[in-house]
């Protein structure tokens, strides 16, 4: 035998009891042994309340009468419930005359709401040839006689229930009202709100049925809510202990009083959804799962209170005084939390009371207040408790720590030591951020990356694509999912919360809206977006402005854009201020040598002690390129130079790398990872760029290549043999000093020698440190192109994920 309990919305008009026939119908077709327990209609049990909250109150309550009837009879028709109507209105009738109810009548009331349903179910499955036995619990289900919440009498109603059944068996299925129950007297009770889940298990325990089936309007047991979190997913399976846990927050299907009868009899629960008939819904059953499950429920609307006071310390009774004036109000208290200082005791109370509760304490310990061993008692009212069920303190450190990373600090936290519980305080305007980051580290295999992108020109551009292209075998072999949430210009940007695809840039064309940095933080904030990294691939000086703002709100950075590393040395240290003041990271692997490991290197020699004593080499690829080829070949300086422009290596206007200044910023970054506070103008930078030709229009310089030909040759022809042309950086001095020697200048060096023997358009770098002497770490290769570049802030974008990830 099973027994089958349908709720109030399975049983509403319309779809609901269409769907409900048919669960039945189906099951007896199928030759299946059951017996069906209901609640009241829709939310017939609350309107009932309400029609005699009316009459007891001399309102007109007829109307509302009128409306409940016709629910109930609805298009059934030949359904008589004139005997239940004429009931309602004599009660209601002596309630309104009297101006009062007792909780007796009201369980009369309210007990006509089941006896409607069971009486309309029976009548349509006797109308479809199902013998089914309209089943009045209160001639079974005997109680202690207290009105509203009665307790049953397990022997007699046990009795009653098994001669019932013993009688009505067979094919016959018994359709029985939940809920109601009478007492010795024959005085109709009721089991409590939600009785009828209690009346199912009580039956299913006499019974000592196969299972007990509970429809409702969801598919089972979610691992979080599913509106708040959209990665819940539904928990197959789950033991009474567990489910025990999730009752204490609103799960009344799990009420304790409706399991214990179930655990008694080790009867499994099955909570199902009417309305989507092939879900296998949530099993629970007295078998632990080895793994334990994991749930989070939330508690929306509480409110924090705060009792403070120095006088506290090793007093005795000031907690019992604090619940005890609470309990006087009948505030109930969920978290609690007082350090071992005792100097001050931290609760949640339901936001409603929280006023209530605040007030009733300042009376209490008003002499205290006054003494000044109590100091203020505070209320805190937006806050919201998140619990992990099924969580213990020795994996809570992920959670909390993902939290942390993502910018929520809770108020307060709180475990106990049975039943596996955290729960966490933390303010509701990050309640659903909190809650989807607690989500992502306890049950989802891949975390998600959110990342805004700025500037998606050449090396913007193709990262964006080297991103769409890789996201799926990375998030196959690294879990983690990277999702480009924004694309922005200097002027306008896209959002897509889920994510931009390979259309991104017609999208920006089309779609793109004016923003402010401010709005990309307001999208990421709206849509609870975590882990999140925002991309500089601009050459702008005006975004790097932005940096603090994005840090501050949870981003961690990357940028190719060298800009903010060669600012003032203030500025270099008040972005190194706010990043280790928010926990957060920024990358800029690509700011020297593109994508070659450079920075990366030099941060882990310096790190770990090694002393770095110089540092040169040719740090731009188009001037490697043009140097390069002009020394190896018998040609005319301007020709070498104008193939390199040609080529795309230099900048439209070549100035920009002849000038010297990007090779010289390179270097200043360099020497700032060395601790040195070195400024830009520190820099000797030889300006490649004869006087006469710096200023003025790009196109008549272009124009004029010509006139570099002698300077240069020049240079050429007056080295010595086997020598060739470099233009390099170089860091060098005491560089334990405040400040080391930045020369940026074009040198002449033997072929053989290291530097002498770059080719094309690649950097070498020669790190020298103390432990390798003479021999200098080389590192070398393209050190510039799009391409390469994109790869690099790739690989940072990565290096920042694994950090998140772990
Ligand atoms: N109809 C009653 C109520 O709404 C009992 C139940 O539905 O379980 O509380
Ligand atoms: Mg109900």
């Amino acid at each position: 035998m099973k027994i089958l309990k349908f709720g109030g919305k399975s049983l509403a008009n319309g779809k609901g009891i269409r769907t409900v026939v048919r669960i039945i119908e189906d099951k007896v077709e199928k030759g299946e042994k059951i017996t069906v327990v209901l609640s009241a209609r829709g939310s017939t049990t609350d309107e009932l309340e309400e029609i005699l909250e009316k009459a007891s109150k001399n309102e007109s309550y007829l109307e509302q009468l009128e409306a409940f009837k016709k629910y109930q009879l609805s298009d059934f028709v030949g359904v008589d419930f004139n005997q239940e109507f004429s009931i309602l209105d004599k009660l209601f009738e002596g309630v309104s005359l009297l101006g009062d109810y007792s909780k007796r009548i009201k369980d009369q009331v309210l007990s006509q709401g089941e006896i409607l349903s069971a009486k309309l179910l029976t009548q349509i499955l006797n109308e479809k040839n199902i013998n089914a036995n309209f089943t009045d619990s209160r001639t079974l289900i005997i109680t202690d006689g207290q009105f509203g919440d009665a307790q049953p009498l397990d022997k007699l109603s046990k009795e009653n229930v098994i001669h019932h059944f013993q009688k009505y068996n067979g094919a016959t299925v018994n359709v029985v009202t939940g809920f109601i129950a009478s007492n010795t007297k024959n005085e109709t009770t009721t089991l409590g709100r939600n009785g009828s889940n209690y009346t199912a298990s009580l039956l299913a325990n006499y019974l000592e049925a196969e299972e007990l089936q509970n429809f409702t309007h969801v598919d089972g047991i979610y691992t979080a809510n599913p509106d708040l979190v959209p990665n819940a997913k539904k928990i197959e399976k789950l033991s009474f202990t567990e489910a025990n846990e999730l009752a204490y927050f609103g799960a009344n299907i799990l009420h304790a009083k409706t399991i214990i009868p179930l655990i008694e009899k080790d009867i499994p629960l099955r909570i199902l959804n009417t309305f989507d008939h092939k879900n296998e819904g949530t099993l629970i059953t007295s078998a632990v799962s080895e793994k334990g499950i994991k749930s989070l429920s939330v508690l929306e609307d509480v409110a924090l209170i705060n009792l403070e006071g120095r006088g506290l310390l090793g007093k005795a009774g000031v907690d019992a005084r604090i619940f005890r004036a609470l309990a006087h109000k009948n505030i109930s208290v969920s978290i609690i939390s007082q350090g071992s200082s005792e100097r001050g005791i931290g609760f949640v109370v339901e936001a409603d009371k929280a006023k209530e509760a605040k007030s009733v304490l300042e009376k209490e310990f008003e002499a205290d207040v006054q003494k000044r061993d109590v100091g203020t008692i505070s209320m805190e009212r937006n806050v919201s408790v998140i619990s992990i069920i099924g969580q213990d303190l020795s994996t809570f450190h992920k959670p909390y720590n993902a939290l942390i990373k993502n910018q929520v600090t809770p108020l307060l936290f709180n475990n106990t030591l049975t039943g596996k519980n955290v729960s966490l305080v933390v303010q509701k305007s990050q309640l659903h951020r909190a809650l989807n980051v607690i989500h992502g580290e306890i049950f989802e295999i891949s975390k998600k990356i959110n990342i805004a992108i700025f500037g998606h020109g050449l090396v913007g551009g193709t990262l964006i694509d080297q991103i769409l292209k890789s996201a799926k075998q990375i998030e196959k072999r690294k879990n983690i999912k990277l999702n480009i949430f924004a694309v922005a210009n200097s002027k306008k940007i896209v959002f897509d919360k889920k994510g931009v695809g390979l259309d991104w840039k017609t999208k920006v064309e089309k779609q793109g809206v004016l923003y402010s940095i401010e709005d990309v933080v307001k999208f990421a904030d709206e849509n609870h977006l975590e882990n999140r990294i925002a991309i500089d691939n601009t050459a702008s000086q005006e975004f790097t402005g932005n940096y603090l703002g994005l840090i501050a709100h949870g981003f961690d950075l990357v940028s190719s854009n060298k800009v903010a590393n060669t600012l003032s040395f203030d500025f270099y240290k008040q972005l190194r201020a706010g990043l280790e003041e928010n926990q957060k990271q920024y990358l800029y692997e690509t700011n020297v040598g593109a994508g070659l490991p450079l920075i990366d290197t030099i941060k882990l020699l310096h790190l770990s002690g090694e002393n770095i004593t110089r540092i040169k080499g040719v740090f731009s690829g188009s001037l490697s390129y043009l140097f390069n080829t002009f020394s190896e070949e018998e040609r005319l300086f301007s020709e070498v130079l104008q193939e390199a422009i040609d080529m795309g290596y230099t900048e439209p206007d070549p100035r920009e790398d002849l000038c010297g200044n990007d090779v010289g910023r390179k270097l200043l970054i360099l020497a700032r990872e060395l601790d040195l506070s070195n400024e830009l103008t520190d820099v000797n930078i030889h300006n490649l760029i004869p006087e006469n030709l710096r200023e003025g229009e790009a196109a008549s310089f272009l124009e004029r290549l010509k006139e570099l030909d002698a300077v240069y040759q020049k240079i050429k022809e007056e080295q010595k043999p086997d020598h060739v042309l470099r233009y390099i950086g170089d860091l060098w001095g005491d560089l334990f000093q405040e400040k080391g020697n930045l020369d940026v200048k074009l040198v002449s060096v033997p072929q053989g020698s290291a530097l002498g023997q770059v080719k094309g358009s690649d950097s070498i770098f020669e790190i020298y440190t103390e432990s390798y002497g003479d021999q200098p770490i080389v590192i070398q290769g393209a050190g510039a192109g799009a391409a390469v570049t994109a790869r690099g802030v790739f690989g940072d974008v990565l290096r920042l994920a694994d950090k998140i990830n772990k």
